[in-house]
């Protein structure tokens, strides 16, 4: 990597840590950081799901931040490789030179979190060494929320499906399970998809149930790979 890669590297520690890097605890699951709607970095209300936050040509420019172990550096090409491999989106790594929008895999900031969409110029997904605890899957996860789309239980027609016990939710993460409009592209709701909240997120007493699904059994927010929501979801925005 040059120099000027660690450039921005240094800029982000100093943008993000005035802003954003409030330290988390990391638990069963890291990728609730204290960000809108949990792991999100985009400050004000965001859309989520919108085309206009698409990457273009299908392809999602990335560059990978230093200090990554092997291991973790093969995680998050593996990340990659499931979207690539069910999906028409591609990944490409920024040149340098003449890539202006671009988001950078790094390890910086604590917790693990996401730009939703492609914001234009440098954008974050922050994985700190907890978020690869478990495989890929975090890592899946905020790569998912950088091509665009939001939370499963987030969606406008969510309260269908799941019920929220808001007074066993942590005061300040409550905004997390608020609904948003964002377009479901006519993909039925998914238990199984990986942008789905565990049934015990943000809860106070961590053995309370927050969210529970409306139909007895079903397990939700425990996906490690790409559902078929998920991916049928990604196909239909991007075009596939
Ligand atoms: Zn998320």
């Amino acid at each position: 990597m040059s120099s000027g890669f660690h450039f921005h590297s240094l800029h982000f520690v100093v943008i993000i840590a005035g802003t954003n890097a409030i330290p988390v605890s990391i638990g069963k699951n890291p990728m609730l950081g204290q960000h809108y709607q949990g792991d999100i970095l985009n400050p004000l209300k965001f859309k989520s799901n919108v085309l206009s936050q698409q990457w273009p040509h299908k392809t999602m420019v990335y560059k990978i931040g230093f200090g990554f172990s092997t291991e973790e550096q093969r995680l998050i090409f593996d990340a990659m490789n499931e979207i690539q491999s069910k999906t028409c989106i591609k990944f490409r790594q920024a040149s340098y030179f003449w890539d202006r929008d671009y988001v950078i895999y790094t390890k910086v900031a604590t917790g693990c979190s996401a730009h939703v969409g492609k914001t234009g110029g440098q954008q974050f997904i922050n994985l700190e060494p907890g978020c690869f605890n478990g495989g890929h899957t975090i890592t899946m996860h905020e790569t998912i929320h950088a091509l665009g789309i939001g939370h499963e239980h987030n969606r406008p027609d969510r309260d269908n499906f799941v019920i929220i016990y808001y007074d066993r939710i942590m005061p300040e993460h409550r905004y997390a399970f608020e609904k948003d409009d964002s377009n479901t592209f006519g993909v039925p709701y998914d238990y199984s998809s990986i942008m789905h909240y565990r049934k015990d997120a943000f809860a106070i007493r961590p053995w309370e149930t927050t969210i529970a699904p409306k139909t007895m059994g079903t397990v939700m927010g425990e996906s490690t790979h790409l559902s078929n929501g998920d991916t049928e979801k990604l196909k239909r925005m991007y075009r596939c």
